[in-house]
């Protein structure tokens, strides 16, 4: 049986990364960690929680739980604009099974090392399946992308693809059936999502945008948190959202659904000058990842939602609410 000292060194421990020395001053093993951040930076710091049977499913694969509880984390990151410094790991754990420990932890640290992104510490107990990151970054003072800072005429964009994520959990939940190939294409949308650092940083650094969020309860309701912070409202162009592969194959009633009010995209929506067009589609591409303009702030209050054609369009749009 591994006792919890064993477990923490066994798959929590590993040598500094070269990249990170000088970043992590102390690492895992003492009371706390020590991190020096780039002087005159200011910190960003966020924590995302996932619990079993709420934000994944009983039985969820390890790797991919490694995974999706960092790729949370480092969304929030992103949506900010903030470079990753590292990470802490609160983890409770019904018992340790050596196969998802070693899952787990390999999960967590591909993409830690793709993002050079340090755990540096956490905490380890017994209890049901629950996983709490808490993750660290840097900007320089005045860049982050808050979600009060949006503006009257700002266009509104979103990156990569909106919906396949809610089309795996409704394949998942047996609300429909895919096909075999649409659900290859869906199911690592919600099992392992990519969150947006590198077009984050670009939009933060380069003054690009004003106001941002990452999308993780549906584009409307997280929206609806940059229009309240912000005092505007917004038109959004349903047919202009960009559907994921699998969901593009779908209704036009159930694309409009599913982007506009899925959940777990884990994409950024950000509010930029109609001046910067050009620059945020060249971070686009240098990022890697495609942004698409679906609407534009308005300084009257209230989300509307039109068609293609600019008909209002009204949907049941609500977000996720753990409490409702
Ligand atoms: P303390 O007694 O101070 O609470 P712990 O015994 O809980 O410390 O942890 C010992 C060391 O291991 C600390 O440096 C802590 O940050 C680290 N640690 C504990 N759990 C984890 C984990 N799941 N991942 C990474 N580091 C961990
Ligand atoms: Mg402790």
């Amino acid at each position: 049986m591994l006792s919890e000292f064993d477990l923490i060194k066994r798959y929590f421990t590993r040598r500094q990364r070269a990249d990170a020395t000088g970043r992590t001053v102390l690492g895992v093993g003492d009371d706390c960690a020590l991190l020096a951040p780039t002087p005159g930076m200011q910190l960003a710091v966020s924590s995302d929680m996932l619990v079993e049977g709420r934000h994944f499913l009983a039985g969820a694969d390890a790797f991919d739980l490694g995974h999706k509880c960092l790729a949370v984390n480092l969304s929030d990151l992103a949506a900010m604009g903030a470079a990753p410094l590292g990470f802490t790991l609160a983890l409770a754990l019904p018992s340790a099974e050596p196969a998802w420990l070693d899952g787990f932890s390999r999960g967590l640290f591909a993409l830690a090392d793709a993002h050079g992104c340090e755990l540096v510490g956490g905490d380890t107990t017994k209890g049901p399946l629950n996983v709490c990151i808490t993750i660290f970054g840097e900007l320089a003072p005045g860049t982050a992308l808050r979600r009060d800072a949006a503006r009257a005429g700002d266009d509104i964009w979103i990156s990569g693809t909106l919906g396949d994520a809610r089309l795996a959990l409704a394949d998942a939940l047996g609300e429909l059936v895919l096909p075999e190939a649409d659900r290859l294409l869906a199911a690592p949308r919600l099992h392992a999502p990519s969150p947006r650092v590198a077009l984050g940083r670009m939009l933060a650094e380069g003054r690009l945008a004003h106001a941002a969020l990452d999308i993780s309860d549906g584009l409307a309701g997280d929206l609806g948190h940059i229009l309240a912070a912000s005092q505007v409202g917004a038109v959004l162009d349903a047919d202009a959202l960009p559907a994921g592969p699998a969901l593009a194959r779908q209704s036009q009633a159930l694309r409009r659904r599913f982007t506009a009010a899925g959940g777990d995209d884990y994409e950024l929506c950000f509010t930029a000058p109609a001046r910067n067009r050009e620059a945020i589609l060249a971070a686009g591409a240098q990022s890697g990842t495609p942004v698409t303009r679906v609407g534009r702030i308005e300084g009257e209050p209230g989300l509307r939602l039109v068609d293609g054609n600019g008909a209002p369009l009204s949907m049941e749009l609500r977000g996720w609410d753990h409490f409702a």
